[in-house]
């Protein structure tokens, strides 16, 4: 995939086209080059990125989920919870870190723009016309990246991956497929947490 088809896709993934999720593919795209990664199949890399939730802005995570392969399903992303726009990328191998911060410079004129006018005024954005929304698509994409981004230095880190467990058991109960270390014994038998009664 180059550049373009990685916004193209993740603007099809998120479901509108929006800068904060385009924020995500180019800040996501720099964090990837200062540490010379691919895009992680499995869980080479870990992301921790800021967003928090319930605030605007949030489809940040999405740009950085679809373009680093860092995604909530695999596990290897987490959220700081604050509220601001930047993710560290770890390389887990090398156990080398970056961060890279949005900058502000565009907000003038993203605040400006139709599109956020209508957002503001509580239009949801698939309802917002297509062109309105690749506007300011475009002021992020199009934008020189020290305008947009500040890339940090290169940082050691610690890193050790938990054992992920790959074993799971059908609940005698409910007939559901549970993971192995959620699993509980209530009354001997060993049934899925829901099923237990226990509090949760
Ligand atoms: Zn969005
Ligand atoms: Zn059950």
């Amino acid at each position: 995939m180059d550049d373009n088809d990685i916004l193209t896709g993740t603007l099809a993934f998120h479901g509108h086209k929006c800068w904060a999720s385009t924020a995500g593919v180019r800040l996501g795209l720099a964090a990837m080059a200062a540490l010379g990664v691919e895009r992680a199949g499995s869980k080479q890399l870990h992301a921790v990125i800021e967003t928090g939730e319930y605030h605007g802005g949030m489809c940040f995570g999405d740009g950085i989920q679809f373009t680093t392969g860092c995604t909530f399903g695999k596990g290897n992303i987490e959220k700081s919870g604050e509220g601001k726009f930047a993710v560290t990328l770890i390389d887990k191998s090398t156990k080398r870190a970056v961060r890279v911060a949005y900058r502000p410079t565009l907000q003038p004129r993203i605040k400006a723009s139709p599109f956020m006018q209508k957002r503001a005024a509580g239009v949801p954005p698939t309802e917002i016309p297509d062109e309105e929304q690749m506007e300011v698509v475009h002021l992020v994409w199009d934008a020189p990246a020290e305008e947009i981004m500040t890339v940090g230095p290169i940082e050691a880190t610690a890193w050790s991956e938990p054992e992920e467990v790959v074993r799971f058991l059908v609940c005698p109960s409910c007939g559901e497929l549970v993971a192995e270390p959620y699993a509980r014994v209530a009354e001997g038998r060993v049934v899925c947490a829901a099923c237990s009664g226990y509090p949760r």
